[in-house]
């Protein structure tokens, strides 16, 4: 496998096969994201994608999952992912699921028909960013979609059949928007009404934007209880229909893996208690989180 610079893929593709059809990020403006910097974007050559697939498939036959990476592979056109997904499915027979990170834009240049037409060839989750529910905020951090739009990618992909994660992220606001944010993010996420949703807390990346505006003192970035706040807010705020909502990624404080709206109520009343207490020996310690 010919890989190119990080690779970056959702906690649950950890057992995937990753597969760089795309390097880095069409868009890459967002100013949070450190991820694809420097790295300039390029769509990889199908004789490229086809020799990684050949290679991967003589070494590893019985693969069940691939996701295609970079940043945001469905960026492709469609003829390309139909082209991909139908030779991932020839080469590997167990093949289950082929995961892809989107954005919003990506999501709405294709009809529902396209889509289920990448499911029907095993594109099974996409993994989309919403990152805030808050306008203001959004606008802010450069997010290359309005809510609006986010909302209707996110039907467009449940319509498809195909499962929809996404991700959100506490303290994105700084502690000016706090509240709005996670009332705004519970409230977006329930028209969104994902099949899962990942809660990340904002870690500052050097050389992004987002630190300049800490460093300048113009984005102030809650404390961890104040972050707890957050997601006991937003999960308030959440009403879902069946959605698995996960904070266990290693930047939070407080890991939480929790069925909706079953769990609800379970989980509000172990957020309170925490918030309650303030004991910092119910945190995650600083050590052990990362991105
Ligand atoms: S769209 Fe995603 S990968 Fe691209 S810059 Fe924004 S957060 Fe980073």
């Amino acid at each position: 496998m010919r890989y190119e610079g990080m690779i970056f893929r959702p906690p649950s593709e950890a057992e995937s096969l990753i597969l760089q059809v795309t390097l880095g990020c069409s868009y890459n403006r967002c100013t949070f994201c450190g991820a694809y910097q420097g790295k300039a974007f390029r769509i990889k050559s199908f004789e490229e994608v086809k020799e990684d697939i050949d290679e991967a498939s003589s070494y590893m036959p019985g693969i069940r999952r691939v996701f295609l990476a970079d940043g945001d592979a469905l960026v492709l056109s469609q003829k390309n992912l139909l082209r991909i997904l139908d030779y991932l499915k020839g080469k590997l027979k167990g093949l289950e699921r082929v995961g892809i990170y989107a954005n919003a834009r990506d999501i709405l240049q294709k009809d529902v028909e396209e889509l289920k037409a990448l499911k029907d060839l095993g594109l099974r989750i996409i993994y989309l960013g919403l990152e805030s529910g808050n306008r203001e905020v959004l606008k802010r951090i450069k997010k290359n979609a309005t809510v609006d739009q986010l909302i209707s990618a996110s039907r467009r992909v449940k319509k498809s059949g195909i499962l929809l994660s996404v991700t959100v992220i506490l303290g994105i606001g700084g502690l000016e928007y706090s509240q709005a944010h996670a009332e705004d993010t519970g409230r977006v996420l329930s028209e969104m009404d994902p099949d899962f949703v990942g809660a990340l807390s904002l870690m500052v990346v050097p050389g992004t934007p987002i630190e300049q505006e800490i460093e300048k003192g113009k984005l102030i970035l809650p404390n961890p209880f104040e972050l707890i706040q957050e997601l006991e807010t937003m999960i308030k705020n959440c009403q879902l229909t069946n959605c698995f909502f996960a904070s266990n990624h290693a930047s939070n404080y407080l890991p939480l893996r929790i069925q909706l709206p079953e769990e609800k109520e379970e989980a509000l009343r172990r957020i309170r208690e925490v918030l309650r207490k303030r004991d910092p020996a119910f945190l995650r310690p600083e050590y052990l989180r990362a991105l």
